[in-house]
Formats: C-alpha cells, sequence, structure tokens
C-alpha cells in the first residue's frame, strides 16, 4: 500500500491522508476498482495500519513519540503531551497538533490564537475525540436535504468513520448523567434533538479494548488491498499542475530527499485540512473570489462540574474499563436553531481538553460539559496567503482575518448561561464561571473552500466537491461545509466527500 517511487501518471491523485481524503480512496476503490490512485501525505506514517488513532497505541512512550512526529516541521518536546490545552489563554496546542506560528490574530481582530493542524498519516482522525453527530436544523446542507442526498450521506459516512452508539453502554454513570441532562434541556425539543449517547467513531473489541476510528477505518481492508491504491508519506504537494483549465497532475516534494516530482492526473483531490487546502489552491493559482473566505470556527465553553449524590462504581465495574477510564460515556445535547450551541458532556480523560484533575479518591465523579457555537458567517473571515513569505514547508505564508460579530458575542453569553444551567443540573460546578477557550480550540475550521448550489461567487466548489473555476480538481473535508455548525464536523465532511468520490467514480 505505501511507496517511495513515485509514479509517472495515475487516474486520481488525493492530497492529505486525513479521513476525506481516506473516504476518496475508499469509495473509488469500491466503485471504481481499476482506478490508478496516489494519495500524497506530507507527513509521516506514525500508527500502524496507517492512518490508526495513536490512542490504540498501549506503550505510552510509543504513544508520545506518534504524536511527536504528527507535529510538523517545528516539533519539540515541551514535555506535556497528556493534557494539552489547559483553561488559560496560553497558546499551547494539544498532543499531535501543532499551533500557525505566524498570522493567527491581526491587530484589531479576534484571530484564531490557536488555530492548529497536524501532519501525520491520518491527519488530526489520528489524534481526535471521534464525536460523530448528525448535523441539525441550520447546520444542515438545504440543496442537499431538498434532493433527499443528505442523510443517505451521512449514513454513508457513519459506515465509513465505523460510528458506534453503545461503546460506553457499561458505562456505571452514564444513564445518570444523561437523565439529568434530559431532565434539564428536553423540554419542547423534538425527539431527535434530545439528549442522547453521542455517536462515537470507535467500537470495543472481544477483550474489552475500546478501538478508536483513524483514516485506517475509513481506508478499511478494501482499499489497503487495492493493488491500485498506493500511499506516499512524507510527500508535500506543492502545486496542482493545470493545463488548458483542467487537473492534469501535481508537482509534489519528496520531503526525506528535497527532490520534486511530476505526477500526472485527470483528477486531483484537495483534502490537506481547511486552512492548507485553500494554501495549494492559492499556490497553484486557482483563487476563485471565495477561496479562503467564510472560515468558521466554534467558540467552545467549558465547565466542570462533580456530580451530585456519587456514588463510586464497584471493583467489577472498574474492572472493566480497560485503558482508558469510561464511568459517564460521552452525552449529547444537539444544537436547535432555537438554542443554538452543540452540547458534549464527558468523562474527564476521555476528553481532549484537560478541565481539571479527577478525584483519586472518587474516579469518574467529575464530568466537563462543552459547548460549542455556531459561528455567525462573514466573508471578512478569512485566510489569506502570502506572495512572498513562506511557511516552515516552503509554502504560501498565511494569515488569519478573524473577529467576532456582536450577534457571536450574544450566543457565546447565552451559552455560559446554559451551560452553568446544565452543569448545575448534573451537579456542584469546580469554578464559579465557565471558560471559554482561545478561539481556534475547537479544531473544527470550515469555510474556506466551501460548497454552493451555484457559482455565485460565494463559494469555491459544486455540490461534487469539483472546484468551479477547475474542472477536475475536488476539495474535500471541513472547508467544504457551506454551513454554520456547531456539531463537531467530521462525518459531515466525510459525507460530501462520500458524494464527490461518487462523482468522479462515475465519469472514470
Ligand atoms: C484532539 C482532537 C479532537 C478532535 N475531536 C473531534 C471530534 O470529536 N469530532 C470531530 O468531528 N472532529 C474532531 N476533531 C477534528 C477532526 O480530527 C478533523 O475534523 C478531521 O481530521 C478533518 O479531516 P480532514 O481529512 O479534512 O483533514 P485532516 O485530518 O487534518 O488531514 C489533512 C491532511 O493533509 C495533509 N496535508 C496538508 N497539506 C498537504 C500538502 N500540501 N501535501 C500533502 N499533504 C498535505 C496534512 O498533513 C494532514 O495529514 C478533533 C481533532 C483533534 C486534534
Amino acid at each position: 500500500m505505501t511507496s517511495r517511487i513515485y509514479p509517472a501518471a495515475v487516474d486520481v491523485i488525493i492530497v492529505g491522508s486525513g479521513p476525506a481524503g481516506a473516504t476518496y480512496a475508499r469509495i473509488l476503490t469500491e466503485e471504481a476498482p481499476t482506478a490508478r490512485i496516489a494519495m500524497f501525505e506530507v507527513g509521516p506514517t506514525v500508527s500502524n495500519p496507517p492512518g490508526a488513532h495513536v490512542k490504540n497505541i498501549a506503550d505510552a512512550d510509543e504513544r508520545a513519540r506518534a504524536q511527536l512526529l504528527s507535529e510538523g516541521p517545528g516539533a519539540h518536546d515541551d514535555g506535556d503531551r497528556v493534557g494539552g490545552i489547559v483553561k488559560t489563554t496560553q497558546r499551547r496546542a494539544r498532543p499531535g497538533t501543532f499551533l500557525l506560528e505566524d498570522g493567527y490574530r491581526v491587530e484589531g481582530e479576534d484571530g484564531l490564537p490557536v488555530a492548529a493542524m497536524s501532519s501525520n498519516v491520518g491527519g488530526m482522525a489520528a489524534h481526535w475525540t471521534g464525536a460523530c453527530p448528525r448535523p441539525n436544523e441550520s447546520e444542515r446542507i438545504a440543496f442537499l436535504d431538498e434532493s433527499g442526498e443528505l442523510d443517505g450521506l451521512l449514513a454513508e459516512g457513519e459506515r465509513l468513520l465505523g460510528v458506534t452508539n453503545d461503546a460506553f453502554d457499561a458505562s456505571p454513570h452514564a444513564s445518570l448523567v444523561r437523565g439529568r441532562l434530559a431532565a434539564a434541556a428536553d423540554a419542547g425539543r423534538a425527539e431527535h434533538a434530545r439528549v442522547q449517547r453521542m455517536p462515537l467513531a470507535v467500537h470495543r473489541r472481544d477483550d474489552g479494548r475500546l478501538v478508536w476510528s483513524g483514516s485506517d477505518v475509513v481506508l478499511g481492508d478494501a482499499t489497503r488491498a487495492n493493488p491500485n491504491f498506493t500511499l506516499y508519506d512524507e510527500s508535500l504537494v506543492t502545486r496542482v499542475i493545470m493545463e488548458d483549465g483542467r487537473a492534469a497532475g501535481v508537482a509534489v516534494t519528496d520531503v526525506r530527499t528535497g527532490e520534486s516530482h511530476e505526477v500526472r492526473a485527470r483528477v486531483v483531490v484537495v483534502a490537506a485540512d481547511a486552512l492548507r487546502s485553500p494554501q495549494l489552491l492559492w499556490a497553484s493559482g486557482i483563487r476563485p473570489a471565495a477561496l479562503g473566505r467564510y472560515l468558521n470556527d466554534q467558540a467552545q465553553i467549558v465547565f466542570a462540574v462533580r456530580i451530585r449524590d456519587f456514588v463510586p462504581a464497584t471493583a467489577t465495574e472498574g474492572a472493566a474499563q480497560a485503558g482508558l477510564s469510561e464511568y459517564s460515556g460521552v452525552t449529547w445535547v444537539p444544537f436547535t436553531d432555537e438554542v443554538p450551541f452543540h452540547g458534549q458532556v464527558m468523562q474527564l480523560d476521555a476528553s481532549p481538553v484537560k478541565l481539571a484533575e479527577d478525584d483519586p479518591a472518587a474516579p469518574g465523579s467529575i464530568v466537563g460539559l462543552g459547548l460549542f457555537c455556531a459561528k455567525d458567517l462573514q466573508d471578512s473571515d478569512r485566510v489569506e496567503f502570502s506572495e512572498h513569505e513562506v511557511d516552515r514547508y516552503g509554502m504560501p505564508a498565511m494569515t488569519l482575518h478573524y473577529t467576532l460579530s456582536p450577534r457571536d458575542h450574544a450566543v457565546i453569553d447565552r451559552a455560559k448561561a446554559e451551560i452553568v444551567r446544565l452543569g448545575t443540573a448534573i451537579g456542584e460546578p469546580l469554578d464559579d464561571r465557565p471558560f471559554m477557550m482561545p478561539l481556534g480550540a475547537s479544531l473544527h475550521y470550515q469555510g474556506t473552500t466551501r460548497m454552493g448550489r451555484v457559482d455565485d461567487g460565494t463559494s469555491v466548489c459544486s455540490p461534487d466537491g469539483e472546484v468551479w473555476s477547475a474542472a477536475g480538481v475536488f476539495v474535500a473535508g471541513n472547508g467544504v461545509i457551506p454551513t454554520a455548525t456547531a456539531c463537531n464536523p467530521t462525518l459531515t465532511g466525510v459525507a460530501l466527500a462520500v458524494r464527490g468520490a461518487r462523482r468522479i467514480a462515475a465519469g472514470l
């Protein structure tokens, strides 16, 4: 499946090996098995099978090494690979990610001070939490609902990501936490919008251990066994080659040797995350008006509480817990237009955000609440690229323009009040007020290569993901999502990638 010898030509090139790129590889494998596919990934392979989640690596030192290898060209070990971002305004990256070094805030704007990326086979999904809720109400993409396609695409995304609902069913405190949240939040909500178990890209092995899905699960055995699919790691795509207005291949640099190569293809899929996909298009001279615009991140409010009337789990329940503590599972409070936040309530050590130390005397007694807010979309929120400056990869340097609008501030204030209300329904707050994470902490950047029904200057690509002004160039990932979601976006990004991949398969 992996190789160092670049081919002269293939049918489809995929740039980026996160879940969006992996979706293209898997669907093409299933629906166009004779298509020759090359996937280029700038980062190294850090897990086995390639793209596997690093949480599945049992040895802590090996896991730390895999995280470090994912942290880009300036990676260094700061000695804290466990908690990542803490409740401070410091610029700190979570393990497996690295921050945009410069250009994250412009004077007089809010910026995204902790905008982050991962560079490794599997992308950020080798480090993610795996929450895979479906979008709700205005989070959904109206033109795909009108054509009756969205739910089918989301279901296909759930299949590819291996989404389950029952991995934490044995958690001793799950129903208690859920019940208290439901009593506080469910009144007036339609059934699908009520408090429920969070769909997660995780499954439990027969021996009880949890296995977190990464791109390895999306690729699946089918892609790994496909003789026409090859993954090239440590390979930086620097340019999409265009001829006569359509895709003709890419220029790719072998990061280990510094040598550049041209690989020809009829179709190029750019799935290089919501900041680096527009970067590559821009570097290739593909610059539609909406490129990089409508950048949106979800402001994240957090709060930790100690469960009221907590009864510690029995020894047997404790013994069932391998690896992570699994005392209260992960609970979802869906977004609605009326209550415009996406709620995620989880056990502390399953949380990617370190909110507090768990209580060693009563493990599992503290849960963290997170509310994610949908952004008020503005075309002025954007990533811009420099004609002269470059980043550590030698690609055009980024500058983020990003401002919270008065509406954003109003939603954030409501979220702060709501999180206290939900938290006190579960137990006793650890702090007297909720904390807003530095902007960018959600890691859910969207909109920069957004999809539109028509080419009216406010979108970059068609509903198939094909760039309006560049035939044969497809974009994939969260950047394609045109709506302001508050929920975790990967499932939606993967669902949209399914549609694009099917279109390519039909064309081949
Ligand atoms: C700690 C953490 C928790 C998270 N929790 C959740 C969650 O619970 N639910 C959720 O939905 N999302 C979550 N996310 C976000 C989720 O991981 C991303 O939404 C998802 O990985 C995006 O997939 P992608 O394929 O679009 O991009 P990525 O996974 O970012 O992959 C893009 C890849 O492209 C590569 N690349 C970039 N430029 C180039 C180039 N020029 N040439 C070659 N390769 C290139 C990058 O190295 C990278 O590997 C979390 C992320 C983290 C880090």
